[in-house]
């Protein structure tokens, strides 16, 4: 049994490796809570050949949709089975690959629970830092690194930094620096050494996102909460440097509200989540027909994730969805979005070499080389 599945998760890495630049897709279906289960909501998921990636769809009685997937998880897949299968990516970013992985659905699906899990029941963002300082360790014969850690938040086109230790009333902005890379001026960069510092980096985000709204959970249905992993990587022996990004991102609920229910503020956030995930999916499609003009500068979302989306860099999405016959309506509008992103076929990814690193190097080498023969 355990070489089998030594021999599946070889596997599914190669094919990981394999499709490198492409946007993969993993379809995570929640399990049918006690409410709804007691409330008899039916189960219009069909999980029978989840392990060839297919999840069936019961749109009526006799009737079934079947959509493809990378991989689908069924109510029973834990936490480990999850992170166990996109560890390959999340942990390229050490070899210098830019990756973004991001969680889609409707509120209530399972995004938070995926990416940030609960304290006895930890999701990709804790577990992907802890396989990294794993690998680190097992490597510090052959290469140095320093990782970095930013939390932010965007609401209504505006980026919040989570570990900002004082309120600032100065508004964050995406700058492009000289060597292509995005980043945000001003942003909390926090260095971690260990799981313990990233545990604790990860409550004040956590915190830091409760203050100033009365209800947090509705508040983070609408908003997206992203975590950024930065790593410069030295290998010692062949010399080659890298900076690289890894971006984590929670988004906003990507439920319709009806047009009735909103107004005022709501109606104005509802316009935001919207503009911003139908940002994405316009990336996502210009990506996919190879146009000459991506829209990452449509909204805060994608121009953040300008680096570690498309071109040479590594894409997986989340999709979760809800077994419920209550929620058929969105759960097929998320399939519809995300067999969509499926079908985008990008370039190979491509290490992101730091030139400015290399050449400090190179000059450092140069005068070591020059003290040796000066003592010669
Ligand atoms: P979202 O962030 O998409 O709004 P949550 O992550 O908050 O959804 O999940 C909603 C509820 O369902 C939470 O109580 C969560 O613990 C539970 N839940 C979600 N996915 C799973 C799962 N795979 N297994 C067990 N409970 C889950
Ligand atoms: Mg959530």
């Amino acid at each position: 049994k355990f070489n089998e599945e030594q021999a599946m998760r070889k596997k599914l890495h190669n094919q990981i490796e394999e499709a490198k630049g492409n946007i993969r897709v993993f379809c995570r279906c929640r399990p049918l809570s006690k409410v709804e289960a007691s409330n008899g909501h039916a189960t219009v998921v069909d999980f029978s050949a989840a392990k060839d990636g297919d999840i069936g769809i019961l749109t009526g009685s006799s009737t079934k949709k079947t959509f493809k997937f990378d991989r689908v998880y069924t109510p029973k897949d834990d936490q480990v089975d999850v992170f166990v299968d996109a560890s390959p990516m999340v942990t390229s970013v050490l070899d210098g690959y830019n990756v973004c992985i991001f969680a889609y659905g409707q509120t209530g699906t399972g995004k938070t629970f995926t990416m940030e899990g609960t304290e006895q029941n930890r999701g990709v963002n804790y577990r992907t830092l802890e396989q990294l300082f794993k690998i680190v360790e097992e490597r510090k014969e052959i290469s140095t690194y320093s990782i970095f850690v930013s939390v932010l938040e965007v609401y209504n086109e505006q980026i919040r930094d989570l570990l900002a230790t004082a309120p600032t009333t100065k508004r964050l902005e995406i700058r492009q620096a000289s060597e292509g890379f995005h980043h945000v001026p001003g942003l909390v960069e926090a260095k971690v050494e260990n799981t313990k510092e990233v545990w604790d980096v990860l409550q004040v985000g956590n915190n830091a996102r409760a203050v100033g709204s009365n209800n947090v959970n509705e508040h983070s249905s609408r908003s997206h909460c992203m975590l950024c992993i930065m790593v410069r990587a030295n290998n010692l022996i062949t010399g080659e440097c890298t900076k690289s990004k890894l971006w984590l991102v929670d988004l906003a609920g990507s439920e319709r509200l009806a047009r009735t229910e909103v107004q005022g503020e709501r109606l104005k956030e509802a316009q935001n989540i919207n503009r911003s995930l139908s940002a994405l999916g316009d990336v996502i499609s210009a990506l996919a027909t190879k146009s000459s003009h991506i829209p990452y500068r449509n909204s805060k979302l994608t121009h953040l994730l300008q680096d570690s989306l498309g071109g040479d860099s590594k894409t997986l999405m989340f999709l979760q969805i809800s077994p419920s016959e209550q929620d058929l309506g969105e759960t097929l509008s998320s399939l519809n979005f995300a067999s969509r992103v499926r079908g985008v076929e990008l370039g190979p990814a491509k290490k992101q070499v730091d030139t400015a690193e290399l050449q400090k190097l190179k000059q450092m080498l140069d005068k070591a080389k020059q003290e040796l023969r000066s003592k010669d």
